[in-house]
């Protein structure tokens, strides 16, 4: 629509294996936002897809440069990695992200571009009649209520990526140099006038879902350990109770051993115990592995993603 150097929109789209995907994509998105009417760019990260992506990428471009960049990162770097690629190189004061599969509509766009305009720095996004598995459903409902829990980040449903953020948000990112991280929370944790509105959902127009069990469990330990010590802290609480009991617990075999004298009944009980503190013991040491394995790849300091290149028009 415009070719403004600094257009008012940035709309950031990861693209990871998404050939099949993209032509119907593109119709619908600059469609939706020729209509919606405001100078806007579409910032492409090609997230080292194995695919005919990249190639389907450069050919977008090569119809619209005005309006398209594509980055081409050098290695797969995660789908919130490539998002902070296309923050990185996008130049708008309105930052929309979405993802490449159409399971966001991108006519809702202009709903999230007038929230921002009101005054919002952050809007976040509701998927109504969600489409996808039962399974999938109800964990992210699962994990909702823990990241409610243990974080200071509140907000309905984090798994949507069909968000907008304000230039100074996107700013505040960009100067983070976290190496895991999930976008949403940590946007909001940057968030001076956060609100969340309702979108549509859809079911992924071509292709499969990107995310294993694997790593969708990685993923909320990102969240988790991104944005909370509390999981540390319940280890230490539970120490804590469980050595008291324990105190007690010793105190009241040796009133036995006096009163009652030696006896060696109880066994079994006493290896249920056993076995149940050994499996909170490992479950603690892998939680503390999480943490640590973070601490050690943010001390590395190797870099986030690598772009190989970027496609854009030379102003
Ligand atoms: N994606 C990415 N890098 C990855 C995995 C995914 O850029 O390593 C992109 C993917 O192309 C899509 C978005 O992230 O645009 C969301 O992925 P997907 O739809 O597979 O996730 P789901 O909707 O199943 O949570
Ligand atoms: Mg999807």
């Amino acid at each position: 629509m415009s070719t403004s150097p600094n257009p008012e929109v940035s709309v950031i789209v990861p693209v990871y294996n998404e050939e099949a995907g993209l032509p119907a994509l593109f119709d619908r998105l600059y469609a939706a936002l020729d209509a919606f009417g405001a100078s806007y760019e579409v910032v492409f990260i090609n997230d080292g897809s194995r695919d005919r992506s990249a190639a389907v990428l450069r050919e977008q471009w090569q119809r619209r440069p005005d309006v398209t960049r594509v980055v081409l990162l050098a290695a797969n770097a995660g789908q919130h990695m490539a998002i902070m690629a296309g923050f990185e190189n996008c130049r708008g004061d309105v930052i929309v992200t979405l993802d490449a599969d159409l399971q966001n509509p991108p006519e809702e766009i202009g709903k999230l571009v007038e929230k921002v305009r009101e005054g919002y720095d952050c809007v976040g996004s509701i998927r109504q009649q969600r489409q996808d598995t039962a399974f999938r459903r109800w964990a992210s409902k699962a994990m909702n209520r823990l990241r409610e829990r243990i974080t200071r980040i509140h907000m309905t449903d984090q798994g949507c990526m069909l968000r907008a953020y304000s230039r100074s948000v996107v700013n505040a990112i960009n100067s983070c140099e976290e190496v895991n991280t999930f976008i949403p929370a940590l946007a909001y944790s940057f968030a001076q006038k956060p609100t969340e509105i309702g979108v549509a959902h859809e079911e992924r127009h071509a292709g499969e879902s990107k995310y294993s069990l694997y790593s969708l469990v990685r993923l909320n330990f990102d969240l988790m350990t991104g944005f909370s010590v509390v999981p540390l802290q319940w280890f230490s609480m539970t120490g804590i109770a469980i050595s008291l009991l324990s105190a007690v617990f010793v105190v009241f075999l040796v009133i036995r051993r006096v009163i009652v004298g030696p006896e060696a009944e109880g066994l079994f009980t006493l290896f249920g115990i056993a076995f149940f503190l050994i499996g909170l013991t490992l479950f603690g040491v892998g939680m503390l592995g999480e943490y640590i394995g973070r601490i050690y790849q943010q001390v590395r300091h190797r870099p986030r993603y690598i772009v190989g290149a970027i496609l854009e028009r030379k102003e």
